[in-house]
Parts: structure tokens; C-alpha cells; sequence
């Protein structure tokens, strides 16, 4: 159900931070490896290859708060956090997971996807069955994705040139190619500021989390990406009282939110993001 994001990032002018989008080993059941040395290769082939790249033409910085698998909790408390504060987030949900329990959360289901599109939120891919890009065929990749196209579609008529996150934030070189001719953007769990010239099959995010953007560091990923001009995309997945270490608290969120408008971010979904950056 969760990123493959086990590292770290700190503060963003430290030059501490590492990638979240390591292979290390698991720390439950609901978690994915590497899955031996082709699939580890295959990611680290498709993240390093753009197929396609845009330069962010931004005139003030820009937030997107964005949230995978996606739990209950991140359409209640976390969509009305949004929704409290005036803006929009991106939901990259995989259509297979809609109601399952695991041991962290209950998955929401598609009608949750559904109010939240009515709400003006962005609905994004995640992959059907919530499987690492990696270590999917490139054939079985591309169905498992028009799957979960054709599983929101129905969901949401009319909905189009979706953007897409990867699963456990792997990717792979050929999977990466079918992305970039079908799906608007991709997004990854390789924690940055979008600034300049990017990659768009694998847009930088970092995530709310213990381990990743607190309370301590907020203030400095706003510095960075405001020095930028930049995109500071975020990701999370649970939000209450006592998250996973995937997820973050109410309060944190209401912060990240808060912060950013009163910095001067615009805050905007994924797609709407794009749009302001003059990226089609
Ligand atoms: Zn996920």
C-alpha cells in the first residue's frame, strides 16, 4: 500500500537529504522490495532516462499536496483540511485497493473518488492492483494501467490526460516510455524542488511524514522552493492522530497548507500546476 521510501529527507539546505525511492528492505507486509538485481536495474535505468522534459516557467512558487493509494483519512480529515483552507489537492488512487483493510488503514472507496472530484479535487492513476512498475512486464504494465484508467472513467466520465504516480515510487525504463505516451505526468517519491528543466515521467516529491516533511522542516522546503521559484510537490497517505510512518497528523497538514498561502504559494493539484507552469 506504501511508497518504498525509507530514507530520510531532512532539511533541504542541509544537503542531507537522500532518495526515498531506495530498495532496501521491507518493514511489513504490505511492503514490496527490490525484488532482485533486473527489477532493482530496471528502476535505476528508468529514472535516470527522461523521455520527455519541460522547463517550469513559474512566476511565484507553487505547492501541490498530493495523496497515494488513498486511506479513508485522506478524504476526511485530509481532503476537508484542503478544502478548509481553499484549495485543491491531487488523489492518485488504484482503483484494486478501493475499501481493503491492510494493517495501517481501510482504503476509501469509489465513491470517496467521486466526492472528491465533485469537490474540485484532481483525480490521478496509481495502477490498478497497486504493483511496483519494475517488476511488471511491460505488457502487463500497460493493461494493469488501462485498467485503472478505465476503472476511474467510469467513476468520473470525463475525466482526461491524467497524471500518474508510481507505486512504492519504482519505475522502469520501457514502463517509463509506455508513461510518457499515455499519462500526462508521472510523479516519483525522489524528494526536491522542481525547478528548471524536468523530467516530466518523474516529477520530485517528498513526503509528509516522520521521516520526510515535519513541523522542524517545513520552513526550509518553503525557503527552497521559493528561492527556486520553484515546484515543491508533496506526497502522504494516512492522516489522523497516530499516522503511519507514511502518513502525517491533521495538524501538520493544516501547517503545510497555512504556511505555504501565507508565503505566498500557490497551492494547486498536479494538473493545475502544469497549467500555471505553461507545461501542456
Ligand atoms: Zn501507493
Amino acid at each position: 500500500m506504501i511508497e518504498d521510501s525509507r530514507k530520510v529527507a531532512t532539511n533541504p539546505a542541509s544537503g542531507q537529504q537522500r532518495p526515498q525511492d531506495s530498495q532496501d528492505a521491507s518493514t511489513g507486509s504490505d511492503d514490496v522490495g527490490a525484488g532482485g538485481l533486473l527489477p532493482r536495474l530496471n528502476h535505476m535505468a528508468g529514472r535516470r532516462v527522461p523521455f520527455r522534459t519541460a522547463t517550469l516557467g513559474l512566476d511565484q512558487p507553487v505547492l501541490s499536496v498530493t495523496f497515494d493509494d488513498f486511506p479513508q483519512s485522506a478524504f476526511d480529515p485530509g481532503a476537508r483540511i484542503l478544502d478548509d483552507h481553499g484549495v485543491r489537492g491531487t488523489f492518485y488512487a488504484a482503483s484494486g485497493l478501493f475499501g481493503q483493510t491492510n494493517s495501517r488503514w481501510t482504503v476509501a472507496g469509489a465513491d470517496k473518488v467521486a466526492a472528491l472530484h465533485a469537490r474540485g479535487h484532481e483525480i490521478g492513476l496509481h495502477g490498478h492492483a497497486h504493483k511496483p512498475a519494475n517488476r511488471m512486464r511491460t505488457a502487463a504494465f500497460a493493461a494493469d494501467l488501462a485498467a485503472n484508467r478505465a476503472a476511474l472513467r467510469r467513476i468520473v466520465p470525463g475525466l482526461t490526460r491524467e497524471n500518474y504516480a508510481f507505486p512504492y515510487g519504482l519505475c522502469g525504463l520501457m514502463q517509463k516510455r509506455h508513461l510518457a505516451a499515455t499519462v500526462r505526468t508521472c510523479r516519483s517519491v525522489q524528494p526536491g524542488v522542481n525547478a528548471g528543466r524536468m523530467d516530466l515521467d518523474f516529477i520530485k516529491a517528498v513526503e509528509v511524514s516522520v521521516r520526510g516533511l515535519t513541523a522542524d522542516n517545513l520552513e526550509s522546503w518553503l525557503d527552497a522552493a521559493e528561492a527556486a521559484k520553484g515546484w515543491l510537490v508533496l506526497f502522504t497517505h494516512d492522516v489522523c492522530d497516530a499516522p503511519s510512518p507514511y502518513g502525517t497528523t491533521q495538524k501538520v497538514l493544516a501547517r503545510v497548507v497555512a504556511r505555504a498561502l501565507e508565503r505566498r504559494f500557490a497551492v494547486l493539484p498536479v494538473d493545475a500546476a502544469l497549467d500555471r507552469a505553461g507545461i501542456a
